[in-house]
């Protein structure tokens, strides 16, 4: 398996410039998206790019920085809780994909909680800084990506973020330059007659069909 920052360590730290931006918007209504803000985005960006090794926090495929344009995710989704907007905590690097795959689903166990959580306990999803990958998420030939021993996180994690779409099994096919003589047919067939996830078992077949 590819060795991956599996979590973020360090989290972005607001200067007191960064600060004075985000006051200034606030006061103004200024949402995320506005240029406003554009400056303290793309440090953020930039940081989570190499806390990351410019990967994708959730589909952990290679974003470049100059032909994707990379997104910043927020955890818990700012159109429910736009407190959470700069809470360092709560982005992350990742692709375009995950990034609107998501929307605004809920990831908090407790979705009224006053402050933002600090525990993977309190999120209904892998958290890219407080719960490990692979303790919850699996890969089947490095290019499947299942949920580790049923766990709920890792379910969630592949529902939320569209993780078994067929087209980021053959991307990361691509990426890792696996071809027909490195992969095994055999054994994506025998996963076939083990997998009972009607999800799964379409994208085994792509990828058979694929080599
Ligand atoms: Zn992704």
């Amino acid at each position: 398996m590819i060795n991956y920052n599996w979590r973020i360590n360090n989290p972005y730290v607001f200067t007191q410039h960064d600060n004075e931006i985000i006051i200034t918007g606030r006061a103004l209504g200024k949402p995320w998206k506005d240029k406003h803000y554009k400056e303290v985005k793309d440090r953020i960006r930039e940081h989570l790019r190499r806390q990351q090794n410019d990967r994708c926090a959730f589909c952990r495929l290679h974003v470049p920085s100059g032909q994707f344009y990379p997104h910043i995710e927020h955890i818990v989704p700012k159109g429910s809780r736009e407190e959470f907007t700069f809470v360092s905590h709560n982005l992350a690097y990742s692709c375009q994909l995950c990034n609107f795959g998501k929307g605004q689903r809920s990831t908090l166990i407790d979705p009224v909680c006053v402050d933002y959580p600090m525990r993977g306990e309190e999120f209904n999803i892998v958290h890219p800084y407080f719960d490990d990958y692979p303790d919850h998420i699996d890969f089947i030939e490095e290019l499947l990506i299942i949920p580790k021993n049923n766990s709920l996180k890792g379910r969630r994690t592949i529902e939320f973020y569209k993780l078994d779409r067929t087209k980021l099994a053959l991307d990361r096919a691509f990426e890792l330059n696996i071809n027909n003589n490195a992969i095994s047919i055999d054994k994506l067939t025998l996963r076939l007659t083990r997998e009972d996830d009607p999800a799964i078992i379409e994208t085994i077949l792509a990828l058979i069909d694929a080599f």
